[in-house]
């Protein structure tokens, strides 16, 4: 399905879809033979949630994570029959509608095991659930003194035929700092609450806690199936840790546009809201329209680094709500210098010197994940 350059829109995110189906199979083989779940939350971190899980299954992804329900419900409405988790649950959600969709519902205490029983009811299947251990992270997920109450409950349920406990489940709070001591602390809390949960009756349930960061680096932590958002497309969770090519990555977005104009103007002039910026000498300014309502960051003013005829340059002034300013320079004599039309590229794979994601991180102080997910329902995805 690979289309060819046609000139960008004003701007656009190009999903790659060969790059995303390459992530999926690298982490099936760096994981094997533990499963992958390809997790597609957030809109697939921006990608586009129904098209990426489509691509990713069809490169072998077993499983589809979610954060909402509402986005397992979306994948189950655009035909996605793959099992699907989801785990971020608050009281008043539909659980019924979970449980006739056959997706897998997270337990992140009794409430939530309370409002499954509640909704089985009236479905007249089991839910699939399964039980998520707070083995340190602080988040969502059982406590350890709360474990054996919420299991022995889950395993009475199980035997009256209510629900069907498919899975025994953690998430990491630093798996991207190898060698932090508290990974080795949730690897033996995991350990424990599996122990009971199986004594108890739960053999054999998928057991998995591995995100990107642990599938990557640490091999004890892949149980049976691994859990990766961020490298499915195609970034580094972490800078410390590497570029996507030294784990075999290929990022999947590039968010390109055009330059709407470029004029010329004089030294000392100020650009965009509040003057942050100003020439220093006779420049020619080119207009970028992308702005904080595309997602790119305000905090990206003065810093952002962007891609313009084989040239990296950096944002001059504030970014706006549509658009920002990249100062080009003089034009040299004879100079091949950017033209209203050119392309921007203001992130993607990196592979000729442009900018990535990461390098948009850094310039602002967050992370490759924010960079991406944050890209603005406006900004259209183009797949390729
Ligand atoms: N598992 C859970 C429970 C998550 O919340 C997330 C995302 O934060 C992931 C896995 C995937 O994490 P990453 O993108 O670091 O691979």
């Amino acid at each position: 399905s690979t289309r060819t350059a046609a000139p960008p829109a004003r701007l656009e995110a190009r999903v790659d879809l060969d790059a995303l189906r390459s992530n999926v199979r690298r982490l099936r083989e760096i994981a094997g033979p533990a499963q992958v779940m390809a997790v597609v939350k957030a809109d697939a971190y921006g990608h586009g949630m129904v098209p990426c899980a489509r691509a990713a299954v069809q490169a072998g992804a077993a499983w589809l994570g979610t954060a909402l329900p509402e986005e397992a419900l979306a994948l189950r409405a655009a035909g996605l029959e793959v099992p699907i988790l989801t785990w971020l649950h608050a009281p008043g959600d539909d659980f019924a509608a979970l449980v006739r969709a056959g997706v897998d519902v997270s337990i992140s205490g009794q409430w939530s095991l309370d409002a499954v029983l509640a909704a089985v009811g009236g479905t007249r299947r089991p839910a699939r659930i399964q039980l998520k251990a707070d083995t340190g992270l602080g988040r969502n997920g059982i406590q350890p003194r709360e474990w054996p109450a919420v299991v022995d409950e889950a395993v009475k349920a199980e035997r009256a035929g209510l629900v069907e406990v498919t899975g025994l489940w953690s998430h990491f709070a630093c798996a991207d700092e190898p060698g932090h001591p508290s990974i080795r602390r949730q690897l033996t809390s995991f350990h424990e609450a599996l122990e009971y949960a199986e004594a108890a009756g739960l053999r054999g349930r998928l057991r998995h806690m591995a995100n990107s960061p642990a599938t990557l680096t640490l091999p004890e932590s892949h149980f049976d199936l691994v859990r990766p958002g961020v490298a499915v497309y195609g970034l580094s969770p972490a800078p410390e840790l590497g570029v996507p090519a030294d784990f075999g990555l290929r990022p999947v977005m590039t968010l390109r546009g055009r330059l709407a104009l470029v004029k010329q103007v004089p030294e000392a002039h100020g650009v965009s809201y509040g003057h942050t910026y100003h020439t220093t000498g006779e420049t020619r300014l080119g207009l970028v329209p992308a702005g904080y309502a595309d997602g790119i960051p305000r905090a990206a003013s003065d810093r952002g680094p962007v891609w313009i005829g084989g040239r990296r340059y950096v944002i001059a002034g504030r970014v706006a709500m549509d658009q920002f300013v990249v100062d080009l320079g003089p034009a040299g004599p004879g100079e091949q210098s950017p033209a209203a039309g050119d392309e921007v590229v203001l992130f993607g794979p990196g592979e000729d010197g442009g900018p990535t994601a990461q390098d948009w991180a850094q310039a602002i102080g967050t992370i490759g994940y924010e960079v991406v997910t944050r890209i603005g329902g406006r900004v259209p995805r183009v797949y390729v």
